[in-house]
């Protein structure tokens, strides 16, 4: 059994709460657990990062961008014929479970 997200990795979302609402992104990870996700270009936290040694060798300082994980509640998934933000059903085909738009009934691929 998949996890309860009806998100999968590789799929477009739109935050619709927050410091990012209306940015889209491709989910990257799924923290089913926490019901977090990570997505590119979206939460995007910088750490400065100090000297380290590693292997002998000195790296340079920098600053590191990262994409800290976002509460599921805070994205929706974006249809792919609608091409907005899009409360996610299932249509149980045979053996399979698809995920469908509300709205227009598209099956959304993903997973
Ligand atoms: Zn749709």
């Amino acid at each position: 059994m998949a996890s309860s997200l009806k998100i999968m990795i590789g799929d477009t979302i739109e935050v619709i709460s927050g410091r990012d609402r209306g940015t889209r992104g491709e989910v990257m990870r799924l923290l089913p657990r926490k019901r977090r996700v990570i997505v590119r270009g979206v939460n995007v936290r910088k750490k400065h990062q100090r000297q380290i040694q590693a292997a002998g060798r000195t790296m340079s300082p920098g600053i590191i961008q990262f994409e800290a994980p976002i509460h599921i509640s805070n994205v929706m998934l974006v249809c792919p014929k609608c091409d907005e933000p899009a409360r996610v059903g299932y249509q149980i085909e045979g053996k399979n479970r698809q995920r469908i738009c509300r709205k227009c009934e598209a099956v959304i691929k993903g997973g």
